[in-house]
């Protein structure tokens, strides 16, 4: 399977390609299309130690979009930060959780316009690994009556995996049972926390481009 668009090698002429293909985390390239178009081997590691995981996906494979996989909410905020990179040709970097059902793992994530507004790379590289402790996440059953809401769907958070209990308003349980494997009725969506701490107000959303408009929340 290929993992690197020839075309693509041109935009990456100011990198070392083996240092990206070494580097531990996942690292993958984008058209400034998002339609992926380098992935190196950290990727499919990635991919392998998150099985489930919303965002990444073993199946993906260059020529897909990396904004498939993400729920409306965070599509929309990526793409415009994404585009933002692009057009303003400065990296934009943010740390972001991934954990699994046993550790708490948290990664910062790099990204790199290319080219002359041609594409985009997007580096990974974890900066937390622990387990879970009890203090930090109780553990809480895989009960679907607590879970399942009026529209028989389970709502995950894509970042911290919590799941949106339907017993009290806005409180979300950590099920690591659903985070190995997540219900075939799983919707991913943001807790409130996670919103806020990734999305503050204060973080613009841009508009000034073709690609974002008419994307806007309302
Ligand atoms: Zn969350």
């Amino acid at each position: 399977m290929a993992r690197i668009d020839p075309e693509f090698r041109r935009l990456l002429e100011n990198y070392n390609l083996d240092d990206l293909e070494a580097h531990s985390g996942p690292i993958y390239g984008v058209w400034k299309n998002f339609i992926l178009a380098y992935l190196n081997p950290g990727w499919y590691r990635f991919s392998q130690e998150n099985g489930g995981e919303p965002m990444i996906s073993a199946e993906w494979d260059l020529g897909r979009s990396i904004l498939d996989c993400m729920p409306g909410e965070m599509k929309l905020f990526y793409k415009s930060k994404l585009n933002d990179c692009l057009n303003s040709h400065r990296a934009w970097d943010y740390e972001f959780e991934c954990s699994s059902d046993i550790f708490y793992r948290r990664y910062h994530q790099i990204v790199h316009p290319l080219g002359n507004r041609e594409g985009l790379l997007i580096i990974n590289s974890l900066v937390i690994e622990r387990y879970h402790t009890l203090e930090d996440r109780p553990v809480r059953a895989a009960d679907r009556s607590l879970y399942t809401d009026k529209n028989g769907m389970i709502n995950q958070c894509a970042y911290c995996r919590r799941v949106k209990s339907i017993q009290e308003v806005e409180c979300w349980d950590w099920v690591p049972e659903w985070v190995k494997q997540c219900p075939k009725n799983t919707t991913h969506t943001f807790c409130s926390t996670c919103f806020g701490f990734y999305f503050p107000k204060s973080m613009t959303i841009s508009s000034s481009n073709g690609q974002a408009q008419g994307n806007r929340p309302g």
